[in-house]
């Protein structure tokens, strides 16, 4: 995309909790922003509605404050999903949800071209066009929050795939007996180093009796957070503390395999596990200084993400003027 041909877009943000919308400038000025609770408990179809009023109600407030008119609308949704045709596949964090066509849902009501990507993409696509991996020819993004999640651009282009899933970095096997994943396969990193998986292991200590220092935060099995693990191990607590340097070492491990299939010159980590364990971005450097070539595990640069909750807002941006400055896009709507 030339930066300076770039157009004022809708940029939506569905979340397993929230839904985000705000009107995003090529300058990056992120406006009339509205949010409301997903409550997919609900339905798919009232969340959908929701979606729908929520861009409505942004669309309406930009042209009232004399913006820009947006020329497209981008929506970051949990995966897997078909970029493609703009079809919501089956996430796990969207209750009830099988191929739905939300491109198109959002898109005809409002008469805008409508484009759909997977939430990590968006948060590749801000920190490689405007963040940590600005300018880099071959990139890594890596999240740890809940889940793992990833994105890759390589050869100066993000790495979609054929069926929209290239990048789902978290569901690479890091132990081959290790514990099942959400999605049912053995030793996924992301049954050993995300949120979720530390919180699990936690659960597992006091009801084992083994966590004093978590004992004393948490009373209940149910109350037991990654961010309260966390905190037991600052505290001194060893039991956590091994829960943790097993999570980071899995993502260092992770992420030398990265080093090796890729060659990238930056390594993004972003979620807020990432950002708020620091001694996360040490393992991974150590690992990969331990278990990767050593020429690309000298050049590869491991970089904290730089643009915060708004990425997969302003993530979308460059993605629909891309799609819309598209060859094959142009031809098939002229
Ligand atoms: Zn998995």
């Amino acid at each position: 995309m030339d930066a300076s041909a770039a157009r004022s877009i809708l940029a939506i943000d569905l979340g397993g909790t929230q839904i985000r919308a705000a009107h995003v400038s090529p300058d990056l000025r992120v406006t009339c922003r509205r949010a409301v609770a997903t409550n997919d408990e609900e339905g798919v179809e009232s969340v959908i509605e929701r979606v729908q009023t929520l861009g409505r109600e942004v669309l309406g407030d930009a042209l009232q404050g004399g913006l820009e008119p947006p020329v497209g609308i981008g929506i970051s949704s949990p995966g897997p999903l078909d970029p493609w045709r703009g079809v919501v596949l089956a996430p796990p964090n969207l209750a009830g949800w099988h191929d739905v066509p939300l491109a198109a849902k959002v898109g005809s009501p409002l008469e805008l071209p409508a484009f759909l990507e997977r939430d990590t993409n968006v948060a590749m696509m801000a920190e490689w066009r405007y963040g940590a991996a600005r300018d880099a020819h071959d990139a890594v993004y890596v999240t740890v929050s809940t889940g793992i999640g990833g994105g890759i651009i390589a050869n100066g282009r993000p790495l979609i795939g054929l069926d929209g899933s290239a990048g789902e970095v978290g569901h690479l096997t890091v132990e081959l007996d290790g514990p099942d994943c959400g999605d049912g396969s053995p030793g996924h990193v992301e049954a050993i180093g995300s949120g979720t998986a530390i919180a699990r292991e936690g659960r597992a200590l006091l009801a084992a009796g083994v966590a004093p220092e978590l004992a004393a935060l948490a009373s209940h099995p149910a109350d037991v957070t990654a961010e309260l693990v966390g905190l037991a191990a600052d505290a001194g607590d060893t039991a956590c503390r091994a829960v943790l340097d097993r999570a980071w070492l899995a993502l260092g491990a992770m992420c030398a395999g990265l080093v090796n299939l890729l060659n990238p010159e930056v390594i993004v980590l972003g979620g807020s596990i990432a950002l708020h364990r620091p001694e996360l971005k040490d393992a991974v450097r150590r690992e990969i200084d331990r278990r990767a070539f050593p020429l690309p595990a000298r050049r590869v640069r491991v970089e904290l993400a730089q643009l915060g909750d708004d990425v997969s807002l302003i993530g979308l941006l460059p993605i629909v003027n891309d799609r819309l400055q598209d060859p094959a896009y142009a031809k098939e709507h002229s």
